[in-house]
């Protein structure tokens, strides 16, 4: 077998873009779930690596035959569960690119460009939802590591920049507040920062938002001081993944600021909305917030991974993060930005150039249709499953998120109907847990869906609730 010639990578690449082509525009024949059994895949790879090399013929004839069998389709249309991961066709030409070109971008002087168009496309985004200037962004690869990042923030600033240096045995013991509603990797970012599951302390929620309280959010930060213990950061969420819930920022961020702690803002999914203004009521008080995470590889088209994380004072996180050992100092220039040094890894790829594509090729007021329409589509089925008595309606629509479930049913019954829909192919859902139990969610959001596909939706669902009773 001869090397891959560039003759050859030209005609391969043509071969897979039309490939693609043909892939989106048949994805509604395609089961939205793979069917595939657990280990199916595996079985059918070969349990040791080739010693001699094999033609791309062969290579993407087992890619369709082995690997397609395999994928839960994220770009079908009739995906409506968990959040959606688009790729509008601009952004994955950008991604094609960059792949193409294949550069480690972790410093300005590595790929200048990388590092420019970064800083200018997290100021058009900043921009798009309203942030206020004076936030500054930053591409990390997703809102877990912005979280982390922002809690690692918060542990450095409560324990005056020593935690890097001392660790964290015989400091004070750190507390975190946020609501039973933020997402895992809130979790997940108190344990790694070595804060400890103990100390993230949850704030009961009141309202149809389901927005911590913030009189009990100051009553545990004066309990906890009165304790001994030292209150660093509170992380609020605007649409949290389960049913969307937003916490009252305007109140929130004022208790965290008028005891000097930190404030981290969660919008992984709902901060795409926010190109739209009369959304921004869901984040209202936001510019009062130290860190903001929104994932533009969610609902805004940009192609996973690409959050976007905007920082009122950079500097705490360059402070937190950034080593500088000799081998990375750029000399010479003046008001380069580093961005490794605002981002847990080192290396980073060329995420901004998917944003440039995204918003040049649809522009804001494209993009934002598409966002209007969702949402409308969204509220549009709820409205029809309540007049429907077999249904309930749990929670009511955030954005194009809302839950419900078989009226009259127990939990096992709502998982079986879940069940069955996904079995089923034609749509997808998944379902969350509530207070009172299991709920069904629905949300809307995949780049390409059409009212057609949300009403085809109730047709399933109705039909199948139909077939279980
Ligand atoms: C999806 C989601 C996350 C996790 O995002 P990643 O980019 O996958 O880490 C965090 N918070 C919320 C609210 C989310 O919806």
């Amino acid at each position: 077998m001869t090397d891959m010639d560039w003759t050859e990578f030209a005609r391969w690449g043509a071969r897979i873009s039309q490939w693609g082509a043909d892939y989106h525009q048949t994805l509604r024949d395609r089961p939205v779930r793979s069917t595939t059994q657990p280990g199916a895949i595996a079985a059918a790879l070969p349990a040791t690596p080739p010693e001699a090399g094999e033609g791309m013929e062969a290579i993407f004839s087992d890619f369709e035959r082995i690997v397609m069998p395999g994928m839960t389709h994220w770009q079908h249309p009739r995906f409506f569960a968990y959040f959606p991961a688009n790729a509008a066709p601009a952004s994955m030409l950008a991604e094609f690119l960059a792949t193409t070109v294949a550069a480690q971008c972790m410093l300005w002087q590595t790929s200048p460009a990388a590092t420019e168009v970064e800083t200018v496309m997290l100021d058009w985004l900043r921009q798009s939802i309203g942030l206020p200037e004076g936030f500054r962004g930053v591409i990390q690869d997703s809102a877990s590591s912005a979280t982390l990042a922002a809690v690692l923030v918060m542990r450095e600033r409560a324990l005056a920049w020593a935690g890097n240096r001392d660790g964290l045995s015989g400091q004070p013991r750190l507390r975190i507040y946020c609501s039973e509603e933020v997402h895992t990797s809130v979790d997940r970012a108190v344990w790694i920062a070595g804060i400890g599951a103990e100390n993230l302390v949850r704030i009961p929620t009141q309202g149809q938002l389901r927005s911590m309280d913030a009189r009990a959010l100051a009553a545990a930060i004066d309990a906890d001081l009165a304790a001994g213990y030292r209150p660093a950061g509170v992380i609020a969420c605007t649409g949290g993944t389960g049913t969307g819930a937003c916490d009252d920022l305007s109140v929130v961020i004022a208790v965290a600021q008028a005891h000097g702690l930190y404030s981290h803002v969660d919008a992984a999914w709902a901060g795409a909305a926010m190109i739209c203004p009369e959304f921004r009521t869901l984040w209202k008080g936001v510019e009062h917030a130290d860190s903001v995470v929104f994932n533009p590889h969610k609902w805004l088209g940009a192609q996973f991974d690409c959050s976007a994380h905007f920082l009122r004072d950079p500097d705490a996180l360059v402070r937190t993060l950034a080593i500088r050992p000799e081998y990375l100092k750029t000399h010479g220039a003046d008001g380069i930005i580093n961005y490794s040094e605002w981002s847990i890894p080192l290396g980073r790829r060329f995420r901004a150039l998917k944003i440039w594509f995204l918003i040049r090729h649809y522009g804001l007021e494209g993009l934002r249709t598409r966002l209007r329409n969702h949402v409308q589509w969204s509220g549009d089925l709820a409205e029809r499953l309540r007049t429907n008595p077999r249904f309930e309606i749990v929670t009511e629509p955030v954005l194009s998120l809302f839950t419900f479930r078989l009226k009259g049913a127990d939990d096992a019954a709502q998982i079986d109907f879940v069940n069955r829909v996904n079995e089923d192919g034609r749509i997808y859902l998944t379902q969350t847990r509530v207070a009172s139990g299991i709920a069904i969610r629905f949300q809307v959001g995949q780049f390409n869906a059409t009212e057609e596909d949300v009403r085809f939706a109730h047709e399933v669902i109705s039909e199948i609730a139909g077939e279980m009773t």
